[in-house]
């Protein structure tokens, strides 16, 4: 990948995406082909397909997807499934068509089975029954890994897959209801504080296990992986085998944190110096979700930003920005 190549980014107003962009940027990449929603709705085949007739971008990250906490998955499963699908179909089809050189598609560490053996292979896809919380969500990223595999092999593309663990960081969601645990409780925990409320409320039992891998570090491993997967390396090998290109590859930090470990973080962070109540009458959704990431760490990539550090970032970051729209605003394509 050349610092003059033209590179799509979708979802570039997203976590992932943002992140994926500051680092390509970083790393003198110039020539990145952005649009938002409102100028090219991902959802719309006949847009989507001239949009990539007309740029011809030679890498596509595909960081675009409806996105969102355990809650939000439950009471919108017709949004989930229906609009990754159509966003997958559309961005997939339209990029072999342009001859796209090749594409990043950004899965989800919720495909594996709930029950699979802990830290989870990647070979543990398709083996056992979903998480029912957000099943519709995860299948939709199933059918996207296996599209990418099948234009690969019927039409010779170089379509990959790669499965994040937990991210969060600067950009993320703050909305209550619809993100993700940890900006979930930067929020609250922060609104306890102000309010002097002596007490915070925790979803679920406190005893689910979670990874959580910074946002920074997602994009460096997400780009990362363009360059050098499935591709030769110096000594004419091709990383990850011959059969690479239809590897998926999990990206995680290493090690998982309990819900309640991560909710007395957050406190530190923030300085409050209340209670944690545990509302068992709330999902707790998969008891522990860690990846096996040693096909990543072989390529000689390794995280760099530990959970304590990376919390207090990103509620540094919280603390300058949510005053902003997004906090009130629900996880969107
Ligand atoms: P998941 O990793 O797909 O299950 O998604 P979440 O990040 O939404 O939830 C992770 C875990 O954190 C679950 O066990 C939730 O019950 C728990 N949790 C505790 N408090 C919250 C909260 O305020 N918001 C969310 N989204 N999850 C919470």
């Amino acid at each position: 990948m050349k610092t003059s190549d033209c590179i799509f980014v979708a979802g570039h107003r997203g976590l992932v995406g943002s992140a994926i962009v500051r680092h390509l940027r970083g790393a003198g990449h110039e020539n990145l082909l952005l649009r938002s929603r409102d100028e090219l709705d991902l959802r719309d085949t006949s847009r989507v397909a001239a949009f990539f007739a007309e740029h011809r971008p030679a890498y596509v990250f595909l960081a675009a997807a409806r996105v969102g906490g355990i809650w939000a998955n439950s009471t919108y499963p017709a949004d989930f499934i229906r609009d990754n699908l159509i966003v997958q179909l559309n961005v997939v089809q339209a990029a072999h068509a342009a001859g796209v050189r090749k594409l990043l598609f950004l899965g989800s560490s919720c495909i594996y089975p709930k029950f699979a053996d802990q830290p989870i292979r990647e070979d543990a896809l398709l083996t056992g029954a979903l998480e029912p919380t957000n099943e519709p969500y995860a299948v939709a990223k199933i059918a996207g890994i296996v599209l990418c595999q099948s234009y690969n092999r019927q039409f010779g593309t170089r379509f990959m897959s790669i499965m994040p663990t937990n991210l969060y960081g600067p950009g993320d969601n703050f909305d209550p209801a619809g993100s993700h645990v940890l900006p979930a409780l930067i929020r609250r925990i922060h609104e306890a504080k102000e309010a002097d409320a002596p007490e915070v409320v925790v979803w679920g039992t406190g005893t689910p296990r979670r990874e959580f891998l910074h946002v920074d570090d997602m994009a460096e491993a997400t780009v990362h992986l363009m360059q050098v997967w499935a591709e030769a390396d110096a000594s004419g090998r091709i990383v990850g085998g011959p059969n690479a290109i239809n590897e998926i590859v999990n990206v995680g930090y290493g090690s998982d944190v309990s819900i309640r470990e991560v909710a007395e973080l957050v406190k530190d962070a923030v300085g409050y110096e209340g209670a944690l109540r545990f509302d068992a009458t709330k999902p707790d959704g998969t008891p522990r979700k860690l990846l096996d990431s040693s096909r990543l760490l072989a390529t000689g990539w390794a995280p760099r930003v530990a959970l304590r550090d990376g919390i207090a970032e990103t509620y540094a970051w919280f603390l300058e920005h949510h005053g902003e729209a997004r906090m009130g605003a629900s996880a969107a394509v």
